[in-house]
């Protein structure tokens, strides 16, 4: 296990993401349109999407993640009324986390927030899973889907994958590990508008 650097593509929002190792967090690659929109949003769509729409996301909980300088540039978007909390840096449009809510122990970084220089193989560990492949973009041109390996993909959400989210989530929140956030009060309410 080691800490991580975070750092927004400036250099304002810096942070620690603590305790990662293969085991400690999930790689997966999601190529669903609202991870899409979200990056077409931020404007942000060339470097944080693969060529096939797909963002790489690490999943922890919010108690491994310290946010040591520039926490007021933090924003969030929801694409929708109940949608997830899409954390972004308002300097540079940085994704920064994309959480359910306060009370839930989870959080999803993508790539573009971790220092893990050509070492992200082996400090995050392979992707995982590549899931919501229904909304994969095939570049123009390419016959063949060139999308990057994944131990297991899906077309949607599986269900392997839910029940191993939840089953992660319910024994960190006994734990406590959405706490400290870096993103909620601890009333429940978001650092920012
Ligand atoms: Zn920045
Ligand atoms: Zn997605």
């Amino acid at each position: 296990m080691t800490d991580i650097a975070l750092e927004c593509s400036c250099g304002k929002v810096k942070g620690v993401a603590h305790k990662i190792s293969p085991t400690t967090g999930r790689r997966v690659i999601c190529y669903c349109k609202d991870c899409q929109n979200f990056a077409r949003e931020i404007g942000r769509e060339g470097d944080v999407l693969n060529a096939h729409g797909g963002t790489d996301i690490f999943q922890i909980t919010p108690s491994q993640v310290e946010i040591t300088e520039g926490q007021d540039q933090l924003r969030y978007l929801k694409l929708s009324e109940k949608g997830i909390y899409r954390w972004y840096t308002d300097c540079c449009k940085t994704p920064a986390g994309n959480m359910v809510g306060p009370k839930l122990p989870f959080v999803g970084i993508a790539h573009n927030f971790i220092s893990c220089g050509n070492d992200r193989d082996k400090i995050l560990g392979p992707v995982r899973y590549s899931v919501m492949e229904q909304g994969a973009v095939k570049p123009e041109g390419t016959e063949i889907k060139t999308m990057p390996p994944a131990e297991k993909s899906a077309e949607k959400f599986p269900i392997g994958l839910m029940i191993k989210i939840f089953t992660r989530l319910f024994i960190d929140k006994v734990r406590g590990k959405n706490r400290p956030n870096a993103f909620f009060k601890p009333d429940g309410t978001p650092i920012s508008e």
